[in-house]
């Protein structure tokens, strides 16, 4: 069976900058790409805070130059989709497509999270022309505008009070009639004046054209009311899935489904089994926060095989 000092599962910021320096290393590792080659930044559109990149640069040409810096120092990339694992036991098994098997002596994981979205065609139409799931990463782009952001957790919450000093106002849109967030999160959102809760609604439909989102249609849940709201950005924060059903059975897990790794490292409760990015990481999940884990998982990757010499 062919077998590999160290293989990477994920290909966003934190697959590629951890292939960057296991192949500076000299381990050869081997990148398989999965669903979304290059992640989750190839469905934003600019990038203007990750630092090196002063004018900006959009999010699928930073991919491509992180893959090609990868590659450069031999990384492998390949494509597939690595359909199952065998912690159990070292070198680890892992099985391709659910046909082709190779062995690792060390596994970076690194296949990410991925936003829960509403299931409207119309999302899908306008992501990237107006509907974001990430206000940190996008809200720069709507000074002054009018935006919505869709969910009553934490995040939601945070991203309101996020975009409410960018934007001119903020509908926060939530489809109970209370909020789930923590209390102090609660009366931030309570007491800005530029964020507008509208309970028990629930977004219909995304409205734009050519140019992008113009507006949202949301339907009321007691009495039926259709109500359309004039906004250029849509931010939708219910919530994400972190991308870890392959390891449920084999890694210890946080209680929301993220890998549980050692606070100021990126080892997993299985030793050589790193984990970087946002498959570990419940607060941040920025391409710069991904990108610091995966120099982490790299490092330490090298280090778990030097120390076993
Ligand atoms: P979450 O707590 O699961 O909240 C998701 C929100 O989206 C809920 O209000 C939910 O409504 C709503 N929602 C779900 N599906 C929906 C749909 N189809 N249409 C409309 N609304 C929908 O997710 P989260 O806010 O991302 O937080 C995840 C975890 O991270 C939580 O434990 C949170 O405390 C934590 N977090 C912490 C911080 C912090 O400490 N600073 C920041 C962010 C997140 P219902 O309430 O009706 O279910």
């Amino acid at each position: 069976m062919e077998t590999t000092k160290c293989l990477i599962i994920g290909s966003g910021p934190a697959g590629y900058t951890a292939a960057i320096y296991t192949s500076r290393a000299d381990l050869k590792p081997i990148l398989y790409q999965g669903i979304q080659p290059g992640g989750q930044l190839t469905i934003t559109t600019d990038v203007e805070n990750f630092p090196g990149y002063p004018t900006g640069v959009t999010g699928t040409q930073m991919m491509e130059d992180m893959r090609q810096q990868a590659e450069r120092f031999g990384t492998e990339i390949r494509t597939g989709i690595v359909t199952s694992v065998d912690l159990s036991k070292r070198p680890f098994t892992v099985t391709v497509d659910d046909k082709h098997q190779l062995q690792a002596e060390t596994l970076i994981i690194a296949t990410g999270a991925s936003a829960n979205w509403l299931g409207l065609e119309s999302e899908k139409k306008f992501q990237g022309m107006g509907v974001s799931a990430c206000a940190t990463c996008d809200g720069f782009f709507y000074r002054n505008h009018h935006v919505c952001v869709i969910g009553g957790g934490d995040t939601a919450a945070e991203e309101a009070t996020y975009l409410a000093n960018l934007c001119s106002k903020v509908y926060l849109i939530v489809r109970r009639d209370e909020l789930r967030a923590s209390k102090a999160m609660q009366s931030r959102v309570l007491n800005n004046p530029k964020i507008e809760v509208m309970w028990k609604h629930k977004p219909k439909e995304i409205l734009g054209d050519d140019s992008g989102v113009n507006g949202i249609l949301l339907h009321h849940s007691d009495t039926g009311e259709e109500r359309k709201v004039n906004v250029t950005g849509v931010f939708v924060a219910i919530g994400h899935t972190p991308n870890t059903a392959l390891f449920r059975d084999q890694l210890e897990l946080h209680p929301e489904g993220y890998i549980q790794t050692i606070p100021g490292s990126t080892k997993t409760s299985v030793p050589g089994v790193f984990a970087a990015g946002d498959v570990q990481d419940l607060h941040f999940r920025q391409g710069i926060t991904a990108a610091g884990t995966g120099c982490m998982a790299g490092i330490e990757a090298e280090r778990f095989l030097l120390e076993e010499v």
